[in-house]
C-alpha cells in the first residue's frame, strides 16, 4: 500500500498544528511549524472561506496523519468504532491508541510513531512474551509489552527512553524502565487524550 514519503513537517503545516512526527526535532527551534506556521504551497497565504465539509475533512486528515494511517485503514477503524457500544468518536480515538506502534511510542521506546512502526515491523517487540511484528496489533488491558533482549541495547531505544521525560507517559500505561517493558493498566478515557482533536467532526464527515 502506498505510504506518504514526503516531508512530514509539511503535514504539520498543512494541518496547522504540531503533530510531533519527527521526534526530537519537534521540541527544538528547528521545528518547521515554529518557523513557518502557515500552510505549504504557493497560494497558502490567500484567505479562503472553508466549508463545513472542508473543516470536517481537515480534522479527519489531521488524525489520520497523526497516527500515520492510510484512508482505507482509517475508515476501517471508524467502522469498528461505530459497531462498538458508546460514543463513536471516542471509540475511534481509543482504538487508534491501542495500536501496538502507538503503545511503543507512548512508552517512549521510539521518538515518533513512525519510528515505533519500524521497530515493530523489524521484530523488536513481544506482547505477553510472544513475538508481534504487526503495528496495527490492538493491545488489551493487562497486556505486557516488552522489548526483546537483543533490542535493548539499540542506541535509538536508549535515546528515546531518555527523551520520553519531555512528553511524559500517560497514566493508563505503566512503564518498567529497568526491564524495558510496560503494562496496559486500562484503556484511556477521552479525558486522558489531550491532543486537540474534535472527533465529532470526523463522525459527521463519515456519516454523510
Ligand atoms: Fe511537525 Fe515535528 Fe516537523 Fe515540527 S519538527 S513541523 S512538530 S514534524
Amino acid at each position: 500500500m502506498a505510504r506518504y514519503t514526503g516531508s512530514v513537517c509539511r503535514l504539520c503545516r498543512r494541518e496547522s498544528m504540531k503533530m510531533f512526527l519527527k521526534g526530537d526535532r519537534c521540541y527544538g527551534d528547528k521545528c518547521a511549524f515554529e518557523r513557518r506556521s502557515y500552510p505549504p504551497g504557493q497560494h497558502a497565504m490567500r484567505r479562503r472561506k472553508v466549508s463545513d465539509y472542508g473543516v470536517q475533512l481537515r480534522e479527519k486528515q489531521k488524525v489520520k496523519r497523526m497516527y500515520g494511517l492510510q484512508e482505507k485503514q482509517f475508515r476501517s477503524y471508524f467502522g469498528k468504532a461505530e459497531r462498538q457500544k458508546g460514543i463513536t468518536g471516542t471509540n475511534l480515538l481509543i482504538l487508534l491508541e491501542r495500536r501496538l506502534d502507538n503503545i511503543a511510542y507512548r512508552f517512549g521506546f521510539a521518538v515518533s510513531r513512525n519510528q515505533a512502526r519500524q521497530l515493530v515491523t523489524h521484530n523488536h517487540f513481544m506482547v505477553n512474551g510472544k513475538n508481534v511484528n504487526i503495528p496495527s496489533f490492538l493491545v488489551k488491558v493487562g497486556d505486557l509489552v516488552s522489548l526483546k533482549e537483543k533490542s535493548r541495547k539499540l542506541v535509538q531505544i536508549e535515546e528515546s527512553l531518555e527523551a520520553v521525560a519531555r512528553r511524559g507517559i500517560p497514566n493508563w500505561l505503566e512503564l518498567d524502565k529497568e526491564n524495558f517493558s510496560g503494562t496496559i493498566k486500562a484503556f484511556p478515557t477521552r479525558e486522558d487524550l489531550t491532543m486537540p482533536i474534535e472527533e465529532q467532526l470526523i463522525v459527521e464527515l463519515y456519516s454523510k
